[in-house]
């Protein structure tokens, strides 16, 4: 689940970590109030999903009150790669002497978190990795053995930071940021820019943060913050339901039983010369009230235009799902041809009493290459 940057500045607040003062604001008038109760110059930042807000406009200063009504009323409503901004953060602006870049982020080859730190910040960190590498200090911490003062120091000279005082304020972030990145299951907390001011004072001017959903039962207070606006409505749907659910981009919508035969559905998909819109996973289950709610997920979703579904019975018997499949056909009304491939146990009694009491819609086939041809010609 990923933070927006209020509620990651939030977090970031908890750990002792350094941020300006701010109000979330939904309308140009609530921004205008914030920059009252703020008082002198503020920034009004577009709260949206994604990075690069500021190269899309989504970022701007504000001289005073009115400015920051203005201001919020250019923002709000903008699309950003695909986000509309409907809400901004307005917050005390910061003077800025230095741009740098720390975070810390879950390096799954390694099986071990890593810091990045840099000098050469407020960029994007793939430029900085790319065209100037050595500028970039790297540091794995052993998760047994937790964060060490001394690691933030190498990590520091490493980046080449020399003021003193600098030194001192970034060995402490760095520590917190490991506490909030631990306490909070994160698998990312980035920091772009770590800023100086001119005063030489340290901060977080922007946070992304994202949290493993796996780990949400933990943190009832980040679950809260997940905004189901932000998700088109299938993907609302499907976590309600408890379907696993992901959206893709093509026009054949899969269901399948098992992760690994769902993984096999799309390659088969895409070796019959289409693109899956999407899939659903049944687990092991395949009763009328799953796939039932694995449909209604699937069709709300106006990109697919045929439904593969694709089952092999192992514990879950071919019949069954066959029932299932009836049962759910009979509870909603599905306009998309659908193809069905059943194999595995009582395969041949599940496909028999689909072929007797099936809708016109429906089409059997005997293996999954040749229902995911069908599957790609009927969604042309
Ligand atoms: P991003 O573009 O989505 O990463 O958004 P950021 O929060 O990083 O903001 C983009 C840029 O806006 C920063 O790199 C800063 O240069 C600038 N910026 C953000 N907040 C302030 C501020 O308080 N004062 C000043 N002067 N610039 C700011
Ligand atoms: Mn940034």
């Amino acid at each position: 689940m990923d933070l927006y940057e209020y509620q990651g500045k939030e977090l970031f607040r908890r750990f002792g970590i350094p941020v300006s003062e701010g109000r979330l604001a939904t309308t140009p008038e609530e921004a205008e109030a914030a920059a009252q109760e703020l008082d002198g110059q503020v920034v009004v930042k577009a709260q949206v999903l994604t990075g690069g807000r500021g190269k899309a406009g989504g970022v701007k200063l504000a001289d005073d009150p009115l400015d920051a009504e203005a201001k919020a009323g250019d923002i709000l409503g903008l699309d950003i790669r695909g986000h509309v901004v409907r809400k901004v953060w307005v917050e005390q602006a910061s003077d800025i002497a230095k741009e740098y870049y720390l975070s810390l982020t879950f390096d799954r080859g390694e099986k071990k978190p890593l810091y990045m730190l840099t000098t050469e910040g407020g960029v994007d960190i793939e430029e900085v990795a790319a065209t100037k590498p050595e500028a970039l200090a790297r540091l794995h911490v052993d998760p047994l053995e937790g964060f060490q003062p001394w690691q933030a120091r190498r990590l520091i000279y490493g980046a080449g930071i020399e003021d003193p005082s600098e030194q001192k304020q970034i060995l402490a972030i760095i520590g917190r940021l490991y506490d909030c990145f631990v306490s909070s299951d994160a698998l990312l907390c980035e920091i772009n820019p770590l800023i100086v001011t001119p005063d030489g004072e340290v901060k977080a001017l922007d946070s992304k943060v994202t949290v493993d959903d796996n780990a949400l039962y933990k943190h009832q207070d980040i679950a809260d913050m997940r905004d189901p606006e932000a998700y088109p409505p299938e993907e609302r749907a499907a976590r309600e339901k408890g379907v696993t659910y992901v959206k893709l981009d093509g026009e054949v919508g899969i269901l399948g039983n098992g992760a690994g035969l769902v993984m096999s559905t799309l390659d088969v998909i895409a070796l019959a010369g289409g693109r899956p819109a999407n899939f659903c996973d049944l687990g092991g289950g395949g009763d009328a009230q799953g796939v039932v709610d694995a449909l209604e997920v699937i069709t709300a979703d106006p990109q697919v235009r045929a439904i593969f579904f694709n089952i092999f019975g192992g514990i879950t018997r071919g019949d069954e799902v066959a029932r299932g499949i009836l049962q759910a056909l009979g509870q909603m009304t599905i306009e998309h041809p659908i193809v069905v491939r059943l194999d595995g146990t009582n395969a041949e009694e599940g496909r028999r009493l689909l072929a007797e009491a099936a809708p016109a819609n429906l089409h059997v086939e005997p293996t999954m290459l040749d229902a995911a041809r069908r599957a790609v010609e009927l969604a042309r």
